[in-house]
Order: C-alpha cells, then sequence, then structure tokens
C-alpha cells in the first residue's frame, strides 16, 4: 500500500427516498491498491461503486478521486469520470459493432481521438485480455467471458487511473469466470487502482491488498484478506462468511 490516496471516501449517505442505504461510510484506497468489497445482497456494495463514480449522488459526504473532489459543485464531473473505467456484470455491448468498433466508439466520442489512434489502442488492449483474433468479431458470437474482456479492454482504452468492477464474473457460467478474473490479476499485478465488488473469495483472498465487509450500509470490517477472510473478528462477517463456503 502507498501513501497516496487514490480513492478518498469521507462520510458518505446515500438514501433514496426514506431508506438510507449508506449510513456513513469512511474508505481509502492508495495508489495501485486493490480493495475487494464483499458482503450480503443489499448492504449497499454497488450504491457505494456508483457514489464513486457518482453515477449515485450522495446525500451527504465526499468522494475524492486522484486528489479531484468529484462532490465539488463546481467540478467538470465528465473530465472526473473519464479517469474512471468502470465493469458491471452485465456488459452493454453494443450489438450492431464489431468488437474493434466497441473499443474505438467511446475513444472518439468522449477523447475526441482519431480513427488511427483509436484503432491503435483498441488493438493494444484487445491483446491484453487476450482476444486479438476476435477484432472483427460481433459480441454475440462471443462466450459471456469473452464478452467481459471485451467490456474490460474497453474501459482500458480510454486510459483509466481507477477501475471500478461490479460483481463482473456473477453472471458468467462457472467455466467461464478463470478468463475475466485472470485478466483482472494481471491488470492488479501491472499496478491498477481497483475496487472490486465481488463473490470470488479466492480473488479476494489472493489479489487484493485489503478485504472490506459490508453490512446494512455500514462498513462492518476493513483489513487484510487474512484477517477479513482468514479470520473475521466480527460475528456478521463470519455469518456471512459461512453462508458462501
Ligand atoms: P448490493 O449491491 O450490496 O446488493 P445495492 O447498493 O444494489 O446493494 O442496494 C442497496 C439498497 O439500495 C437496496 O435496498 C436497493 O433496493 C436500494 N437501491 C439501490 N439503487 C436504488 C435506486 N436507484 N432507487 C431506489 N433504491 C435503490
Ligand atoms: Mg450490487
Amino acid at each position: 500500500m502507498t501513501s497516496t490516496a487514490e480513492i478518498q471516501v469521507r462520510g458518505l449517505h446515500k438514501s433514496f427516498g426514506d431508506n438510507e442505504v449508506l449510513k456513513g461510510i469512511d474508505l481509502e484506497i492508495g495508489r495501485g491498491e486493490v480493495v475487494c468489497v464483499i458482503g450480503p445482497s443489499g448492504s449497499g456494495k454497488s450504491t457505494l461503486l456508483r457514489c464513486v463514480n457518482l453515477l449515485e449522488e450522495p446525500t451527504k459526504g465526499r468522494v475524492f478521486v486522484g486528489g479531484t473532489e468529484l462532490t465539488d459543485p463546481d467540478v467538470d464531473i465528465d473530465a472526473v469520470r473519464r479517469r474512471i473505467g468502470m465493469v458491471f456484470q452485465q456488459f452493454n455491448l453494443f450489438p450492431h459493432l464489431t468488437v474493434t468498433e466497441n473499443l474505438t466508439l467511446p475513444q472518439r466520442r468522449v477523447l475526441r481521438r482519431g480513427k488511427a489512434e483509436a484503432a491503435k489502442v483498441a488493438a493494444e488492449n484487445l491483446e491484453r485480455v487476450g482476444l486479438s483474433e476476435k477484432a472483427n468479431a460481433y459480441p454475440a458470437s462471443l462466450s459471456g467471458g469473452q464478452q467481459q474482456r471485451v467490456a474490460i479492454a474497453r474501459s482500458l482504452s480510454m486510459g483509466p487511473e481507477v477501475m471500478l468492477f461490479d460483481e463482473p464474473t456473477s453472471a458468467l457460467d462457472p467455466e467461464l469466470v478463470g478468463d475475466v478474473l485472470a485478466v483482472m490479476r494481471m491488470l492488479a499485478d501491472e499496478g491498477m487502482t481497483m475496487m472490486v465488488v465481488t463473490h470470488e473469495m479466492t480473488f479476494a483472498r489472493e489479489v487484493a491488498d485489503r478485504v472490506v465487509f459490508m453490512d446494512g450500509g455500514v462498513i462492518v470490517e476493513d483489513g487484510v484478506p487474512a484477517q477479513v477472510i482468514g479470520n473475521p473478528s466480527h460475528e456478521r462477517t463470519r455469518h456471512f462468511l459461512s453462508r458462501l463456503l
């Protein structure tokens, strides 16, 4: 862990109407750190992740990414969001575009890159996720695992400083999960700052620098994997983990 906080969440609250989903979250993620967020369904994991790139607007509290405050009303949110990649459970690829076109379109629209440069960046990132041979394929001809790797390559093509993953393997058949996790492990090894909501405890144990356990809109436990997964200090964590195994 380095001393530079890449992601900082301070006193974050989020309500939907009367339903307070996040009840005061404080979290710091250092540059190059990989943090896995675990916890039961409905505990607020997705909402927290979505607040980190302001897909949801916090009710109270502050969020910083790379030293820029996203919750500052004067911030250029589109500019900050470009620095944050997000990968969802559903891959959201355009079905009528080829793999390469899925990767070049956002680069051209959002970053205003020229055709040749966008194509070059797309090819580099397809190679990183091991899918160079699928450059001209359409999403429907790919497996779910391949589609998710394309979605990761699309995100990487935007040159993010931080990658957020929301259960990236939950929609996949079990035999396809490994290839996606391998790509995420490669990113972690390369020093990408990552926040990963996942139920993959082996990945969390082996790849995460820290594991955060959430329940009921609060962080119950935050520590190294050997502690939070291996030897949790809270009953709620133990109960959650016992149901996974
Ligand atoms: P998790 O990802 O841990 O399963 P979520 O963050 O998706 O949890 O959801 C936490 C709670 O917030 C749930 O009760 C859910 O119904 C509620 N919630 C999430 N998004 C919305 C929304 N857009 N509008 C209303 N309620 C929401
Ligand atoms: Mg969720």
